[in-house]
């Protein structure tokens, strides 16, 4: 396992990136509209892993609430897993809260699953499957 990526939610993507990438430097990978979360993204590389700038495109979503109670920062930590179906039913088996108990399929393979903050002492976590793992 390692860590995918440390999200950062954010008002407006090009500041921040002003800021993550012009000031302090970190290379673009790219940025992507997840239309099923309501958001935008850009994605910075550092080392193995990445800063995920997370801005929503809409206010009535999750992110959005989330954003208009406790401002701008660290919104999630995600964690690659070899195998999520294997994550997520040994987690159901210790009843631990999952915000999505099946992974999701992004349209570039990955699979991803959330899991509530109240299960991990405070942290939102995300599961990530690359599709290269897959065997
Ligand atoms: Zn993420």
């Amino acid at each position: 396992m390692k860590i995918n990526h440390l999200a950062i939610a954010v008002t407006d993507i090009d500041a921040a990136l002003a800021f993550y990438r012009d000031a302090l430097g970190l290379e673009l990978d790219h940025v992507e509209d997840v239309e099923r979360e309501s958001v935008r993204v850009a994605f910075l590389n550092i080392g193995e892993s990445h800063i995920e700038l997370v801005q929503p495109t809409r206010d009535d979503t999750g992110i959005a609430k989330w954003m208009n109670k406790r401002g701008e920062g660290m919104h999630h930590l995600c964690i690659e897993v070899g195998d999520i179906e294997a994550a997520l039913a040994e987690m159901k088996k210790r009843n631990v809260d999952l915000i999505n108990p099946q992974p999701i399929t992004k349209p570039n393979g990955t699979r991803y699953a959330f899991i509530q903050p109240r299960s991990a002492f405070g942290v939102l976590i995300e599961l990530y499957e690359l599709k290269s793992n897959k065997s």
